[in-house]
């Protein structure tokens, strides 16, 4: 049976882009390991090679803990006007 491909090719696009170090301030840079709903991508999705997927796994962790990116997003929960549920 025919696997189901999510991602073309398998490769390490920061080994590519030859990433010596992940800024956890950089959110561009880690946004190609988070999913849209801004969890860690898997490695076996992304092509991350072991050393670079430990190195953003950090970087987000610590993103995540500096309020550079958001832990989860809820779009169920999201509401749009905020101060409409303050004011009841
Ligand atoms: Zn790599």
């Amino acid at each position: 049976m025919a696997e189901k491909r999510k991602f073309a090719r398998k490769y390490c696009k920061y080994c590519e882009a030859k990433v010596e170090y992940i800024d956890y301030k950089d959110a561009k840079i880690l946004r190609h390991s988070l999913s849209e709903r801004y969890k860690i991508m898997p490695r076996r999705l992304t092509g991350n090679c072991k050393r670079h997927q430990e190195m953003v796994e950090l970087a987000i962790k610590r993103a995540r803990a500096t309020a550079v990116i958001p832990y989860i997003i809820d779009t169920q929960k999201v509401v749009a006007v905020p101060f409409e549920q303050l004011q009841q």
